[in-house]
């Protein structure tokens, strides 16, 4: 039975954006796309889990979509003569985070969702009403979490905060239940037969309970990967969603390729982890990695192009066609291989780190760990700009920031805009020439030693949250050399590579590689993990971009 609950609460300004009415200009450009039915009050359209779901535009009647929680629902909005249904799942083809049932007899256009792609992907109008909708629609899901996904955990684990990112990275809205503050959880242990030692726990539409699950089963379990044929034969495939990858899609894609991008664990990369993006071009007060992120991944999907979350593990590269295997084996074949892995952080020398990654070591400082110590002291470990913005960040919400630098000073290695920010925030302490030298703590961490290398003079102190921002290393183990590397283990392209190098390869063609192009013809790498590469969005998102016109000239070759 559904409740009598009010739709979605929306903000009154943004609501003519997120529930439009189409004209009837509109309307008929959307039925040339699909087929025009009478429909009976109290059928379902959409059940919540269906995958590819259709998309729904009212002519006459009623619609509604609701959550379904156990027995009841919730009503989450009534959809009116010349509205649509849909949000971003309808976009990606996930499985659907709610029902879809008609109220009031009437009539519909009913568009598949192939159809509905080509209308987005032709119809400039349409698709500006439509992708705009549909974005702000899952923000009010994701701001108030309302999904199918439930995660049970503890604020002291590292599996509760992989999960809380993972959901948070991939914009997929879920609920948080957590051990050590809801009075009702044992009970919803109890009744679900699980230990508080196997939590965290995810509840996924009410039914399917994973104890603490890889990220991985996560997306199989949501129908990630569902939509996505890894035999076919692609234009391109491009390892890595961080802004070069993202940016090789949008572009790839808009460009008529046929383009599977293939990421370990989220779009966004190492700007996702960022909390505010200042110096990005157009966007004057800064955007936060995640949400830029996410824009590029829809609109990479906007133009077709395909995401499998799973990890590239090597590049079968002795032939003409080459394929890349993913972590179960699977080998997706490819005309052409944009390399975008990008880098990782770097890691404290301290032999029980470990023990506290995501208990109290975090690399990266954006909502989701900026939560966990609000109003405590917290120490950020960095001296370049990820580790300023940080400080900074953390210190709007925090008690105070201890900065430990190794260095003498933040002049060498950070904008000035961000060192001026630094020492206006009362909050904010720089440490020079300091590290830390033990982490103090059980199974989270309570305390933190550190040391001034000139002086000799160690301090400890009850801190239970530092932030690890000391540089990345690229992410090119996996490609087993493949192709050739520089000394820091880089990705050697275009006019870096000698005819030494190229000799010693077996680079085939009469040709020198292009500009962005490795040591194997048609494979390209492109963004941080390419040698020379200057360490910004900016020429990551540039280079993503640049790759495609060499992509477009290597398959006319
Ligand atoms: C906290 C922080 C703040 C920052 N702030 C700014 C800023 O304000 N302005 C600025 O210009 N720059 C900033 N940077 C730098 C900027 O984020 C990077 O230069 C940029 O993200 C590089 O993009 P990329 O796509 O090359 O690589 P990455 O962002 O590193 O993305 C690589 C992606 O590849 C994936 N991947 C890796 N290996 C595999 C594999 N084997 N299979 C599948 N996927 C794989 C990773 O999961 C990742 O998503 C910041 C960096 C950090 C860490």
């Amino acid at each position: 039975m559904a409740e009598a609950n009010t739709p979605l609460p929306l903000t009154a300004s943004r609501s003519e954006q997120i529930f439009p009415t189409l004209t009837s200009a509109q309307i008929a450009r959307v039925a040339k796309h699909g087929c025009t039915r009478t429909v009976r009050s109290g059928e379902v359209l959409v059940e919540q889990g269906d995958r590819a779901v259709p998309f729904f535009v009212v002519i006459s009647g009623e619609l509604e979509a609701v959550r379904p929680t156990g027995l009841t629902e919730t009503l989450l909005l009534i959809v009116r003569a010349g509205q649509f249904t849909g949000e971003i799942s309808t976009l990606l083809g996930r499985s659907a985070i709610g029902r879809v049932r008609v109220r009031q007899d009437g009539k519909i256009i009913q568009l598949a969702r192939e159809s509905f792609l080509t209308l987005v992907q032709t119809d400039a109008e349409l698709s500006a009403i439509l992708m705009r909708a549909f974005i702000l629609r899952r923000a009010e899901l994701l701001a108030q979490g309302i999904g199918d996904a439930t995660l049970v955990g503890s604020s002291h684990s590292a599996d509760t905060l992989r999960i809380k990112q993972f959901f948070t990275r991939n914009s997929h809205p879920y609920t948080y239940i957590d051990l050590e503050r809801d009075a009702d959880v044992q009970s919803l242990l109890d009744h679900l037969h699980v230990s508080v030692a196997e939590t965290p726990v995810v509840i996924l539409r009410g039914e399917a309970v994973l104890r603490n699950p890889t990220n991985r089963e996560i997306a199989n379990c949501l129908g990630f990967n569902e939509a996505v044929d890894e035999t076919r034969v692609r234009d391109l495939v491009i390892v890595g969603a961080g802004p070069a990858g993202l940016a090789s899609a949008v572009y790839g894609a808009s460009e008529g390729l046929d383009v599977l991008v293939v990421e370990t664990s989220s779009p966004g990369g190492q700007a996702g982890s960022s909390s505010r993006i200042e110096n990005y071009l157009g966007f004057p007060t800064g955007i936060s990695g995640n949400e830029l992120a996410g824009r590029a991944y829809t609109q990479a999907q906007k133009f077709g192009a395909q995401m499998l979350l799973t990890t590239g593990t090597r590049l079968a590269c002795d032939r003409k066609l080459y394929e890349l295997e993913v972590e179960d084996g699977t080998r997706i074949p490819a005309r052409a291989i944009v390399i975008a892995t990008g880098a990782k952080y770097s890691k404290l020398a301290i032999e029980n780190l470990s023990r506290f990654e995501g208990a109290g070591i975090y690399y990266g400082a954006t909502f989701v760990e900026a939560q966990l110590c609000s109003g405590e002291e917290v120490i950020v470990v960095g001296g370049g700009n990820s580790a300023g913005q940080a400080a900074v960040f953390l210190a709007e919400n925090t008690k105070h920031v201890y900065m430990l630098v190794r260095g003498p000073g933040l002049t060498d290695t950070m904008s000035k805009y961000l060192i001026r920010r630094i020492e206006q925030m009362h909050n904010i302490s720089l440490l020079i020439h300091t590290e830390v030298v033990s982490l103090i703590g059980v199974d989270h961490l309570e305390g933190v030693r550190w040391r001034n290398t000139k002086s000799g003079k160690a301090e400890e102190k009850n801190i239970a949250h530092v932030f690890v921002m000391t540089g990345a290393n690229p992410n090119t183990g996996w490609l087993k050399g493949c192709v050739v590397l520089d000394n820091k283990g880089f990705i050697k392209t275009g006019p870096d590579l000698s005819s030494e190098e190229l000799t010693g390869a077996g680079w085939p063609l009469t040709r020198r590689p292009y500009l962005l192009e490795t040591s194997l013809p048609g494979i390209f790498a492109a963004g941080d993990v390419r040698g020379g590469n200057v360490k910004r969005v900016a020429s990551a998102v540039g280079e993503g971009s640049i790759a495609i016109s060499f992509v477009h000239q290597l398959l006319r070759e």
